[in-house]
C-alpha cells in the first residue's frame, strides 16, 4: 500500500492553467474605486507590473512558467501527495483519502507558489521594492522569502493583533530581509486616519491592504503584491492541482470530491481549478470550499461589487463579500479572515460549479488534532477547515457504506501557530457565528456600480 506519491523534479509542470477562457458565464469587469468605471491596464500600473496585469486578464488557457521561477520551485516542488491510511483506519471509513501537502515549502504553506513568480515579474519589470500586507504572517513571510531570491526590498504591513500574537512570523520576515510594521501604522494616511479615530485599533486585513496599496501607489519604484484573491494568484496556484492529477494517475485514481479551505480562495483554486476543467468536460467530480462560520463570506455573503479593502483604495470586484468594513472576530485561522473572495471562485460558486460549507473552529481543531495523531503532520489552523470537510465526507461515506475518493489540500503546517493549539487544549476557544445583523450593516455600505 503506497503512502507517499512523489513526482520527480523533471515532472514539475512547465505551464500554469488559466481558467479564464473556460469560465461559465460572462466575467464581470473590475471597477476603478475612484471613477467607478472599468479599470484599464494603465490604471493598474501604479500597483502591479505589466506581466502580472496581462496575466490577470489573459485569454490564454496555458501560460509558461519562466525557467528562473522553476529553478526556485525546485527547492521544494513537486510537493508530495499522501494517502491518509492512518486517518482512514481511525475513521473506519471505506473512503480513500488523499491529501496534497503544501507545508513542505520554506515558508510552510502554498503561498510561495505565487510569491516567487510575483517577485520575478516585478524584478524583470524594474520594480525595486514590494509593499504588501499580512494577516497571521504566512503571506508576509512568503513574499519576503521570494523577494530575497530576486534582490527586491520588501515592506510588510502586518495586522496588529497578529503582530503581537504571532511574533515568530515577524522574525521569519526579518530573517528573509523584510521590514515589518504593525497595521494600522503611522506610515500611511490610511493608517493615520484610523489611529486618529481609534488609537487601539487592532487592525484587519482590509486596513493592512489599504496601507500597502497606498505605499505602492505613492512610490515610483514600489509595487503592491497580493497573496490571494486575484486571478493571477489563483493561476499560479494551479501548479498544485496539476501535480495532484499526475500523482493520482500514478495510483490509478480520480477524486469524487476535491476539498480546500477558503480564505481569499487561492489554495482552493490551486487544487480545484484543474479539476473544474475536467468537470466542464463531463467528469463527475464535486468541488467543495470550506470556510469558517465566523467569517462566512461564501455561505452568508452576497455576490456583489465591493472594494477589496477598508479604505476603498483597492479595485472593486464582483465577488462574494461580507462588506469591506466587515470586522471578523479574532479566530485562530488568521488566514481565513478576509471579507471578500476570489472573483473566479465566487463566479464558480454563483454558477453552481463549486459547493461551499461553513464550519465552526472547535470542530476544525478536533479534526486537526485527530489528523496530527494519525498522519502526524501538524496542520495550520487554516488547513484544519479542509480536514474537517474531508473527515465529514469520509464519515458520510461510512454511514452510507459507499466507497468514495476524497482529495484535499493540506495548505500548510502549524509550526508557528502552536499558541492556537494551546488555546484549544486549555478550552479557551469559542465558536462564533457572525451575527446576521452585523453582516446586514456591512452590506449596506457596498459601492453603487451599475
Ligand atoms: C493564507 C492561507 C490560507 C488561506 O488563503 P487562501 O488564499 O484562501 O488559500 C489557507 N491556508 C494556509 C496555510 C494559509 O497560509
Amino acid at each position: 500500500m503506497q503512502t507517499k506519491i512523489l513526482l520527480n523534479e523533471d515532472q514539475l509542470p512547465k505551464q500554469w492553467y488559466n481558467i479564464i477562457p473556460d469560465m461559465p458565464g460572462e466575467m464581470a469587469p473590475v471597477i476603478h474605486p475612484g471613477t467607478l468605471q472599468p479599470v484599464t491596464p494603465d490604471d493598474l500600473l501604479p500597483l502591479f507590473p505589466m506581466p502580472l496585469i496581462e496575466q490577470e486578464m489573459s485569454p490564454d488557457r496555458w501560460i509558461d512558467i519562466p525557467q528562473e521561477v522553476l529553478e526556485v520551485f525546485k527547492l521544494w516542488r513537486p510537493s508530495p501527495m499522501f494517502r491518509a491510511h492512518q486517518l482512514e483506519k481511525a475513521l473506519g471509513t471505506p473512503a480513500k483519502i488523499y491529501y496534497k501537502y503544501e507545508g513542505v515549502s520554506p515558508a510552510g504553506s502554498h503561498k510561495p507558489n505565487t510569491a516567487v513568480p510575483q517577485a520575478y515579474y516585478n524584478k524583470i519589470a524594474g520594480t525595486k521594492r514590494i509593499a504588501s500586507e499580512t494577516g497571521a504572517g504566512q503571506w508576509g513571510s512568503s513574499i519576503a522569502m521570494a523577494c530575497q531570491h530576486f534582490g527586491l526590498e520588501c515592506t510588510v504591513y502586518m495586522v496588529k493583533v497578529s503582530y503581537g500574537q504571532k511574533p515568530y512570523r515577524k522574525s521569519m520576515m526579518r530573517l528573509w530581509g523584510a521590514e515589518v510594521f504593525p497595521s494600522p501604522s503611522d506610515k500611511t494616511n490610511a493608517g493615520r486616519s484610523i489611529l486618529a479615530n481609534d488609537p487601539d485599533n487592532q487592525g484587519s486585513l482590509g486596513i493592512a491592504i489599504s496601507e500597502a496599496v497606498e505605499d505602492a501607489a505613492t512610490h515610483e519604484d514600489t509595487r503592491y503584491s497580493l497573496g490571494s484573491v486575484l486571478n493571477h494568484v489563483c493561476m499560479h496556484q494551479t501548479i498544485i492541482g496539476l501535480e495532484a492529477k499526475e500523482q493520482l494517475k500514478i495510483v490509478g485514481d480520480y477524486p469524487d470530491v476535491v476539498i480546500g479551505c477558503h480564505g481569499g480562495g487561492s489554495n482552493f483554486a490551486g487544487l480545484a481549478f484543474p479539476f473544474v476543467a475536467d468537470k466542464a468536460n463531463g467528469k463527475n467530480v464535486r468541488l467543495l470550499a470550506v470556510e469558517p462560520a465566523s467569517c462566512p463570506t461564501l455561505t452568508k455573503g452576497v455576490y456583489a461589487f465591493d472594494y477589496g479593502d477598508t479604505a476603498k483604495m483597492a479595485p472593486i470586484s464582483r465577488m462574494y463579500t461580507l462588506g469591506h468594513d466587515f470586522m471578523p472576530p479574532g479566530i485562530h485561522a488568521g488566514g481565513l479572515r478576509y471579507h471578500g473572495a476570489s472573483p473566479l471562485v465566487s463566479q464558480l460558486v454563483h454558477e453552481g460549479v463549486v459547493e461551499t460549507k461553513a464550519v465552526p473552529q472547535i470542530a476544525c481543531f478536533d479534526a486537526a488534532v485527530l489528523f496530527a495523531r494519525t498522519e502526524s503532520i501538524i496542520p495550520a489552523p487554516e488547513s484544519s477547515h479542509a480536514i474537517r470537510g474531508a473527515i465529514d465526507e469520509a464519515l458520510l461515506a461510512k454511514e452510507e457504506g459507499k466507497e468514495k475518493t476524497i482529495l484535499f489540500n493540506l495548505s500548510g503546517h502549524g509550526h508557528v501557530d502552536m499558541a492556537a493549539y494551546d488555546a484549544y487544549f486549555n478550552n479557551e476557544l469559542v465558536d462564533y457565528e457572525y451575527p446576521e445583523a452585523a453582516i446586514k450593516e456591512s452590506l449596506s455600505h457596498l459601492p453603487k456600480v451599475d
